[in-house]
């Protein structure tokens, strides 16, 4: 069994990669501390960003995430 820990380059904790928490924006992933909350964008191996794969959207009704913009208030 091998656990993955990933160090948080903003607190330098290292962080078991099941502890953290994952959130998106439709377009990249993103791994979220949980010690201080950083958030990270996911690279792959050669470091670069990790896509969120358009797989599946259109054949059912998709109740995937909508690209949810901060929509600024006016
Ligand atoms: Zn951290």
């Amino acid at each position: 069994m091998t656990t993955t820990h990933h160090t948080c380059p903003h607190c330098h904790s290292p962080i078991a990669l099941d502890r953290f928490e994952y959130a998106t924006d439709g377009e990249h992933f993103f791994r979220i501390c949980p010690e201080c909350d950083h958030t990270l964008l996911m690279v792959d191996g050669e470091g670069w960003p990790v896509r969120v794969e358009p797989v599946g959207i259109d054949a059912r009704g998709s109740a995937a995430a909508p690209l949810a913009r901060n929509s600024v208030e006016a």
